[in-house]
């Protein structure tokens, strides 16, 4: 049975709670049976079934511009060195360890406008901890609003 890596889970839990209103049209983790013919991290692993991939509706019921924010804090959260993220690809752009995560362009078929996509590396698939960069930013929020 195809399963979805436990940092993806994890991912796209701490999104939920972010945004309980997001729209979830865009969202996928499984490849369709029209994408499994390619390679992608969509696809389930041959051996573990798990899929290392998933895709977020850019339209997080919020500001136009926030998920450029969301997308910059699991970029910020890879770059501090949390290995499970692979690379993410949104707008026209990918980052990876590559570059030490600086966007470069994209150039696949997909521009990634309606979702953006990020994918794991093995060291995820089993790792379900929360990203640590939301617990900060939850902390700050909670001290502002109690002033
Ligand atoms: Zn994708």
């Amino acid at each position: 049975m195809p399963k979805l890596c436990k940092a993806g889970v994890q991912l796209r839990e701490q999104i939920d709670d972010d945004y309980p209103e997001r729209d979830r049209k865009s969202d996928g983790w499984i490849a369709d049976t029209r994408h499994s013919t390619r390679k992608s991290d969509h696809n389930p692993d041959p051996k573990s079934g798990i899929v290392r991939a998933i895709d977020i509706d850019t339209d997080l019921a919020a500001h136009k511009e926030e998920v450029f924010d969301l997308v910059e804090k699991i970029r910020k959260c890879a770059k501090r060195g949390d290995k499970r993220i692979a690379y993410i690809i949104h707008n026209n752009r990918i980052c990876s360890p590559t570059l030490n995560w600086k966007w470069r362009k994209y150039r696949g078929p997909n521009p990634h406008i309606s979702h953006f996509h990020c994918s794991f590396t093995t060291l995820g698939d089993d790792n379900g901890k929360p990203y640590r960069d939301w617990e900060t930013d939850r902390k700050s929020t909670r001290l502002n609003s109690s002033h």
